[in-house]
């Protein structure tokens, strides 16, 4: 763990406003029960750092829905033109997801540049959850509902500002660029951090009871003992084909190349793709491995519970709900792995 600081509340924009100078920065504001990820301008919004996830998964800050990747046949990618992003409130469920999306994107022997580039300057200010909705589970898949990799600085709500943790050197740096805004945290804030820490667990635990859901630990092998198991069919009923849960999903990461051409110009783009979709499996002359939607939703499962645990020793599921709150048809993934558990 790096050194602790406070961030008083009456530094925080301004903390923002030096950012931006940069950065591109953007922070979770309430919209009705959600949070969403917004762009900084002013000291006008009133930023949620604590609470939990924003509706948004934070992979749509490193490989955007759509993306040119080609112009004009030319062999260089087209430069990115914005600043890098700092990224403020960043949960821990969300940061699990780099373990699935940089195997994918940069340490498989495939090199995405723009994945890459945004790796190598995005800056991530993660934040303690300060509560559980419903729908959260990490601790399922054994992750604490605060950060503790992956950022480059993390932030404690306690009472009167945020306790800091350095988590890089580009943190590091930015704690020595601005000392004026961060000095040496108390006992009192870090204790006051802690017993946040603590009772945000306890919440998350609560859930865990609430919805029978059940631990990683029982997860090894439910998908190849349930290949066969009518829970596909019958879970898949309502399902609409919309793509929601993967797009929504921090470590789902298909994509789907495809070119256009306007009268100035010929670009290849790169938009996000589903697993769920009927065509996704689909090959030349027609035929589909994956006809029946099923067969999509135990694929789904498959890559996340089977595959991803075998290639990288991950679960491919980072708690973080989003899969419930957006699926029309309430297909909840807490139920399913119930089901599967307890058909094993
Ligand atoms: S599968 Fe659902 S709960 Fe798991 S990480 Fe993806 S969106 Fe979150
Ligand atoms: S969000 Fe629900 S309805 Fe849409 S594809 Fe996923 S499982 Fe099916």
């Amino acid at each position: 763990m790096g050194k602790s600081f406070i961030l008083k509340d009456a530094d925080f924009t301004g903390f923002l406003d030096k950012l931006s100078f940069d950065f591109d920065v953007f922070f979770p504001v309430k919209n009705g029960s959600q949070r969403f990820f917004k762009k900084f301008v002013n000291a006008n919004d009133h930023p949620v750092v604590g609470e939990v996830r924003p509706f948004e998964p934070l992979k749509a800050f490193f490989s955007r829905a759509r993306e040119f990747v080609a112009e004009n046949f030319s062999a260089e990618p087209p430069k990115i033109n914005h600043k890098p992003y700092a990224i403020v409130g960043v949960k821990a469920c969300d940061l699990k997801g780099f373990q699935i999306q940089d195997f994918v994107f940069k340490n498989n022997g495939l090199e995405d540049p723009f994945y890459i580039h945004n790796r190598e300057k995005n800056l991530i200010i993660g934040a303690d959850c300060t509560c559980a909705i419903d729908t959260c589970f990490c601790i399922a898949l054994g992750i604490k509902p605060y950060p503790h990799r992956d950022f480059d600085l993390n932030l404690s709500t306690v009472p009167g500002g945020y306790v800091v943790e350095e988590g890089s050197e580009k943190g590091k740096a930015l704690l020595e660029k601005y000392p004026s805004l961060f000095k040496n945290a108390a006992e009192s804030e870090l204790r006051a951090k802690e017993e946040q820490r603590a009772k945000t667990t306890r919440a998350v635990e609560e859930n865990l009871k609430k919805f029978q859901v059940p631990t990683e630990d029982k997860f090894q092998g439910i998908i190849e003992r349930n290949f066969a198991s009518k829970i596909w069919e019958e879970e898949a009923k309502t399902c609409v084909e919309c793509g929601a849960c993967t797009n929504i999903c921090p470590t789902c990461h298909c994509f789907f190349l495809y070119d256009q051409k306007d009268d100035k110009k010929m670009a290849r783009l790169r938009v996000w793709d589903s697993c769920m979709i009927k065509d996704y499996a689909r090959v030349a002359g027609g035929a589909n491995p994956r006809k029946r939607l099923w067969m999509r939703l135990r694929n789904r499962f498959e890559k996340k519970f089977d595959f991803f645990p075998k290639v990288l020793k991950v679960y491919a599921c980072t708690g973080c709900g989003r899969c419930i709150s957006a699926c029309p048809a309430k297909i909840d993934i807490r139920k399913v792995l119930k089901r599967l558990v307890a058909n094993a």
